[in-house]
């Protein structure tokens, strides 16, 4: 057994984010500035995104997209079943209303049949989230949105490099919101984008993240001289700071090379775990780029020598941390209390939610690594690995 304890998540970082995060330190400015806005210019390029504003976080970004694309009182929004609290909260947060939605049980993704019977005189907007960093059915979705008119905010926490048929995650709706929290697959430790081709759309989620304060607001901290703000709106305080977008800028450079390498460590574990009573992720599919940010196992009971948390209890034993992405939405009690839902309305959530288990996925991971979690899965589930 392995000595040291993987933890579940840990991103890669490197040396040269390491040492402009010390230069950030060292610089009289370590808030919203250059870094910053030389990210956005950055992931904007990779995306192919006219517009990108860095903000503090994913959820900070999904509620500005609500607030901007004009979501409020007696709103409904759609969003998944299946998915972080966060995709909810926005909605709540913003003051609509959220209406959830079963998915579909392969792809853990928002099931536009679904979605196309929740819409009501009321929708305003869908939140898919692209689960596990596999697009969702964006044709489907698009096309329930152009027919009720409604807004498509794409929760891309999963999904920087995701693709649908070569359209990048992100950029199909009206809004994309990234995330770099320390697990994600690009890491400024918090940290989101809000992508979007629309300037206003753009320029508000800007203003309304500093303050709401009008456009110098973001350059009187340079040598341009003083100038004076005015607060034009009630804004939030969702800024990104230098500091963040240092590690930001290294950290999209190798993002290719990290999505080949989990790639590599994706393929070890779906031949590795073919023989094993459980369900691997299923097959990529057609027009699909998946995003490779978790590797989910369900755990079958009725066939699995252990159950769901037995196994995460096992493999802790084993020095191997895990994660279980996500509990159904319907099974938390704020939810049930304040929206009624209840998680025999959403089975296949549900069911999700009681069967699934990330294994570690990270770019850091070491051959060794990558060999200790093959074992201890195998060992746990009953067969050990050929030769081991
Ligand atoms: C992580 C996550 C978020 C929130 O991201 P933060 O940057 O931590 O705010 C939102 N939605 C999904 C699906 C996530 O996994």
């Amino acid at each position: 057994m392995r000595n040291e304890y993987l933890v579940f998540g840990q991103p890669a970082i490197e040396e040269p984010e390491i040492a402009e995060v010390v230069a950030s330190l060292r610089a009289a400015w370590p808030g919203t500035g250059p870094k910053v806005a030389e990210f956005e210019r950055r992931m904007a390029a990779y995306k192919g995104s006219p517009y990108a504003v860095a903000v503090s976080s994913c959820t900070a970004g999904l509620h500005l997209a609500c607030v901007a694309l004009g979501i409020g009182p007696g709103d409904e929004v759609i969003v998944p079943a299946m998915t972080f609290a966060a995709t909810i909260n926005c909605v709540v947060h913003a003051g609509a209303t959220p209406v959830l939605v079963e998915v579909e049980p392969d792809t853990f993704n928002m099931d536009p049949q679904e979605v196309r019977r929740a819409v009501s005189g009321r929708t305003k907007a869908i939140i898919p989230v692209h689960f596990a960093g596999r697009p969702c059915d964006m044709e489907s979705l698009t096309a329930v949105a152009r027919k009720n008119g409604l807004k498509i905010i794409e929760d891309c926490a999963h999904a920087i490099e995701t693709e649908y048929y070569g359209w990048k995650a992100g950029t199909i709706g009206d809004c994309g919101v990234l995330s770099f929290y320390a697990t994600k697959n690009l890491v400024t430790g918090e940290g989101g984008m809000v992508l979007t081709g629309n300037a206003e759309i753009a320029s508000r989620v800007k203003m309304l993240a500093l303050h709401g304060m009008s456009h110098d607001a973001w350059r009187r901290f340079t040598d341009d001289g003083y100038k004076h703000y005015e607060v034009v709106e009630i804004g939030f305080k969702y800024n990104m700071m230098d500091l963040q977008a240092a590690l930001g800028i290294h950290q999209i450079e190798r993002v290719e090379a990290y999505w080949q390498r989990r790639l590599e460590i994706w393929t070890r574990y779906d031949a590795a775990f073919a023989d094993l009573p459980v369900s691997r992720p299923a097959p990529f599919g057609k027009g699909v780029r998946h995003g490779l940010h978790l590797y989910t196992l369900l755990i079958d009971e009725a066939h699995s020598p252990v159950s769901r948390d037995d196994f995460i209890v096992a493999l802790h034993g084993r020095n191997i941390g895990v994660g279980v992405h996500y509990r159904a939405i319907p099974v938390h009690p704020v939810y049930q209390e304040r929206f009624g839902w209840r998680p025999e309305d959403f089975p296949v959530s549900k069911e999700i939610g009681e069967r699934t288990v990330s294994l570690p996925l990270s770019a850091r991971l070491t051959e060794e690594d990558v060999e200790d979690v093959i074992d201890a899965v195998r060992g746990v589930l009953g067969r050990p690995a050929a030769g081991g």
